[in-house]
């Protein structure tokens, strides 16, 4: 191990439930003291404004906001997200704030024996090794895609974080850019997530949440999507698509965006949009197939919702 890697190994980080944490200090991977986080009342629940807003705390369950009936009326894509993640077992256990600023799934990463760019290394080993589950979006210097379901899912939503330090940040000032080569998120090292804001659906709005997975369940997705529309008049008034799994964050698909926006909701409109979902894109050698999946999956579910429009 390097020095780079002790260094950034020991630093304090916070434990929620423990569900991803635990495992990277099983390895050895993460080898800093731990600060635990208890629930306060502003940090675990739901609480609603009267404009029909929800600000939801980082400690609350996954399972939770899955479940929660007015959390999937108002935000299905959010509920569908937390409801189609891990296992129910993660689910029960596992915190909004700690699914956001969970680590990187890369084996590399979590191998306690190989150097890589998020552990201080030099380079990133999976870009001539084995990345296969790697991004297709090749943003920045490591390759993993970024982790987290909510952090998608919330991006469709223009979520606001709000921080120990700050009192709200976009879901996209948390994510940066893809080009931080040693974390996952922005947040400062004694800054704690402690609830998400959401602004009142729009009139109208349906959204859907799908993804593609190598296995029926406990995996995380190849590709994901999260779609909003708001249909009227057989025209698209309000369209957003984000997708994860395949770039180092969350991505806004801004060229389907485009392609719909304001246009005629039917069938073709969705096949042509669905194409543009690969722009921009620029796979590594073996990630290609994940282009071809995040068009199917983009189709998908821009079908599914018009249907549900109807
Ligand atoms: C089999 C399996 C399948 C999975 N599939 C998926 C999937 O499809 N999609 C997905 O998104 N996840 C998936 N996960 C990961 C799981 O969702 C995360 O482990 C979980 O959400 C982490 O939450 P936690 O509360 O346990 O966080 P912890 O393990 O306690 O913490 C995770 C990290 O977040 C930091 N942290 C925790 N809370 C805060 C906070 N409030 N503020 C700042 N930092 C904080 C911690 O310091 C730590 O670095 C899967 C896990 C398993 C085991």
């Amino acid at each position: 191990m390097t020095a780079a890697m002790t260094a950034t190994a020991q630093r304090a980080e916070f434990r929620a439930a423990g569900t991803d944490l635990s495992e990277r200090r099983r390895s050895g991977v993460s080898r800093g003291p731990l600060i635990d986080l208890s629930a306060t009342p502003d940090t675990i629940g739901v609480t609603w404004a009267a404009d029909g807003a929800a600000t939801i705390g980082a400690l609350t369950s996954i399972a939770a906001i899955g479940a929660d009936p007015r959390i999937a009326a108002a935000y299905p894509g959010i509920a569908a997200a937390a409801s189609g993640l891990a296992t129910p077992q993660v689910r029960h256990l596992a915190t909004l704030g700690g699914n956001l600023a969970q680590r990187s799934r890369c084996w590399y990463f979590r191998d306690p024996h190989i150097a890589c760019l998020r552990k201080g290394g030099s380079d990133c080993p999976a870009r001539t090794g084995n990345h296969l589950y790697s991004v297709a979006f090749d943003l920045g210097p490591c390759v993993a895609p970024h982790p987290s379901t909510m952090a998608a899912a919330l991006l469709a939503y223009d979520a606001r974080i709000i921080t120990s330090q700050r009192p709200g940040i976009s879901i996209g000032e948390l994510l940066g850019d893809g080009s931080n080569a040693t974390s996952d998120h922005a947040l400062a090292p004694d800054e704690m997530i402690r609830g998400v804001e959401l602004s009142a659906p729009l009139p109208g709005e349906r959204a859907l949440y799908k993804r593609a997975i190598s296995r029926s369940h406990a995996e995380w997705p190849l590709v994901e999507v999260c779609a909003r529309a708001v249909v009227t008049s057989d025209t698209f008034q309000f369209i957003r698509l984000t997708a994860g799994g395949v770039a180092p964050v969350p991505l806004r698909l801004a060229a389907c965006e485009t392609a719909l926006q304001g246009k005629a909701a039917n069938a073709t409109a969705i096949a042509e949009a669905a194409r543009l979902a690969r722009s921009g894109a620029n796979p590594l050698p073996m990630t290609g197939y994940k282009l071809d999946l995040l068009e199917g999956v983009v189709r998908d579910v821009l079908e599914r919702l018009l249907e549900k429009v109807g």
